[in-house]
């Protein structure tokens, strides 16, 4: 059997049909092996899984499902990841990976029935990299922007201790940073960190069971093409360097080769105008889409194209460094800033969801002709926090930052109508929305949208404040940074069914073809649930592509009972 990719799922599906007994091996295009799930925080969002006690249910968890893809997605679909992703995960953990349910991280959409306040986000725990022997030195690193002085690699729950200066944050960075530098050994062979944490404490024990079980994972190896073979199975095409040759995939190939995110091409077709490749932090030049046209040239139909994990982002100084897209996944909610669009006005709540941003900010492209938009904050917010990759000012203040950071990527000036017109917005306009803002945050109610109106806005807020997420912006100077609409992937593509066998034109399944994670097209319709929504189907369904292609074809998803090894 053939794996293409070597993101978590397809490390999954790889590790789960080796179990079931079958020969496999791994293709990965690039020099490194993780994809996108490596540089990932690495959280899943697995419903009622029983990691934080019986908070959930399955009935919960669908009617929370139904809502949040609003009819989209097929009720079998949404039945099969609820009924499957415990299992997965349970899998995850008998072959290495340490799980722990996230105590705080709540479901993106606490308006909608079945939403839970926490539980649903489960978090690989720390992992130790030297136990991958000399593939450690292969496994794609983190985006510096997502460690500690862009070094040290820190967990979901430990960056939150430190981003929100919680008591005993201080002692935490300094053991952090003393484990850091007095791991003289390590430190002899690379600067790289080898506690691992979010996404590579995922990808790391699913590699080394890959290893363990002699799984031989190619790297430099690329999928071209697919072709069915007249005695059933597959024939691969595939490439390194100037090397073609062809591959026989006797049993099945499962597709985990990411979505088309850095394909301008199949961009410009199916996505939103205004977010290119350059937006979007997963790995340049990567996920082009091959898995994808590899399907549809074998018969495969595609669904839900314009879909994408859309997040806020912004440009970061460092020219061409590849790391130079920034996430906003908190910078949105800090009390004391507030988002404005070409015209100088608000859109939306800012402290919602990086995706359901994003979709506001393709909507309000409407109107205004372009999806970037402002985020404007005081002097106070300045102190406080961090915004991309500059640090909170009481750690780097403005004359500590690097000669081309202000005037070029950090706009700063000593009045909102000076501020709005040397970033070329109208002056008035901001004044107006930011009075607005400001007489709503002082009452703490944001009467327009709704912002700090639950717990998820507060998730990402400040506590110290009365509403987590407001505060008026009065402190000069004043600041602003332009917010571009990015992406973590894209979440259209090959049409599948409750096993993640992909499906023909017609409907019928492709025999022995199999598409997870990004290649996919997403059980989760355009929504993201929660923290974790793009890996959790991405391991699940490579558990069950494995699982299904082991049972032969037209059997049914497993049920929610059975267990493991039945
Ligand atoms: C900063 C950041 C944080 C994130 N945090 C989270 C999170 O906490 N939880 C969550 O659920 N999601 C998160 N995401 C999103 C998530 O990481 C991705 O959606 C997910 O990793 C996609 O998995 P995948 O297997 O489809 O693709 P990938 O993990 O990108 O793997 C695809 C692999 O296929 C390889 N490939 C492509 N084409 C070929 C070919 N022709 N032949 C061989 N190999 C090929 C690629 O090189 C790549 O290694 C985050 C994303 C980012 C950028």
């Amino acid at each position: 059997m053939l794996v293409v990719g070597s993101g978590a799922g397809a490390l999954t599906a790889a590790a789960r049909a080796h179990d079931q007994g079958f020969s496999v091996s791994i293709i990965e295009k690039a020099p490194l092996w993780g994809g996108t799930s490596a540089i990932s925080g690495g959280a899943l969002w697995v419903a009622n899984s029983g990691r934080l006690g019986d908070c959930d249910s399955r009935e919960k968890a669908l009617a929370y499902l139904r809502a949040c893809t609003e009819g989209e997605v097929p009720e079998a679909r949404l039945e099969a990841y609820v009924d499957q992703a415990p299992l997965a995960l349970d899998y995850l953990e008998k072959i290495g990976v340490r799980l722990e349910a996230n105590p705080e991280y709540p479901d993106y959409r606490q308006d909608l029935p079945g939403a839970l306040p926490a539980g649903r986000t489960i978090d690989p725990q720390p992992y130790d990299g030297a136990k991958l022997g000399e593939h450690f030195f292969t496994l794609r690193d983190q985006l510096s922007f997502m460690k500690v002085l862009g070094r040290i690699s820190l967990s979901n729950t430990e960056g939150r201790a430190l981003s929100k200066r919680r008591k005993g944050w201080m002692t935490l960075l300094m053991r952090m940073m003393a484990e850091y530098w007095l791991d003289f050994g390590w430190r002899a062979k690379t600067t790289r960190g080898r506690r691992l944490t979010m996404g590579l404490s995922l990808v790391a024990p699913l590699g080394q069971a890959v290893f363990d079980r002699k799984i031989p994972l190619h790297l430099g190896v690329r999928l071209l093409s697919l072709t069915k073979h007249p005695d059933g199975g597959f024939v691969a095409t595939v490439s390194r360097g100037d090397i073609q040759v062809e591959v026989r995939a006797r049993k099945g190939v499962v597709l985990g080769a990411g979505g088309f995110e850095h394909n301008a091409e199949l961009r410009a077709l199916h996505l939103a105008p205004g977010a290119t490749t350059d937006h979007s932090p997963t790995p340049k030049g990567q996920n082009v889409g091959d898995g994808l046209k590899a399907g549809e040239a074998i018969g495969a139909a595609t669904e839900a194209m314009g879909n994408a994990w859309w997040a806020p982002a912004m440009y970061g100084p460092m020219g061409d460094d590849p790391d130079a897209v920034y996430v906003l996944f908190m910078e949105r909610a800090f009390p004391g800033g507030v988002v404005l669009n070409a015209h100088g006005r608000r859109f939306g709540n800012e402290a919602q969801s990086y995706n359901d941003f994003g979709a506001l900010m393709i909507d309000q492209a409407k109107v205004t002709g372009t999806s970037d938009c402002w985020l404007f904050f005081d002097a106070g917010f300045r102190k406080r926090y961090m915004v991309g990759p500059m640090m909170a000012g009481a750690l780097t203040p403005d004359h500590k930052l690097p000669a081309d950071w202000l005037g070029k990527v950090y706009h700063r000036a000593d009045s909102l109508a000076a501020l709005a017109s040397q970033i070329g917005l109208d002056p008035g306009a901001v004044e107006s929305s930011i009075a607005r803002f400001n007489e709503q945050a002082d009452k703490g109610v944001d009467a327009d949208f709704g912002r700090g109106g639950d717990t998820y806005d507060h998730y990402f807020g400040d506590e110290t404040f009365p509403n987590p997420n407001l505060a008026p912006l009065r402190q000069s100077p004043f600041y602003a940074v332009r917010i571009v609409l990015g992406d973590l992937g894209t979440k259209g593509g090959l049409k599948v069914d409750v096993n993640a066998n992909v499906l023909d034109v017609n409907g019928a399944p492709i025999d022995g073809l199999y598409a997870i994670g990004n290649t996919a097209s997403s059980m989760m319709g355009r929504s993201y649930p929660g923290a974790g929504g793009t890996l959790g189907p991405a391991v699940t369904f490579g558990f069950a592509a494995a699982n299904h292609l082991a049972r032969g074809r037209n059997t049914p998803a497993l049920p929610a009972a059975q267990t493991l090894d039945a």
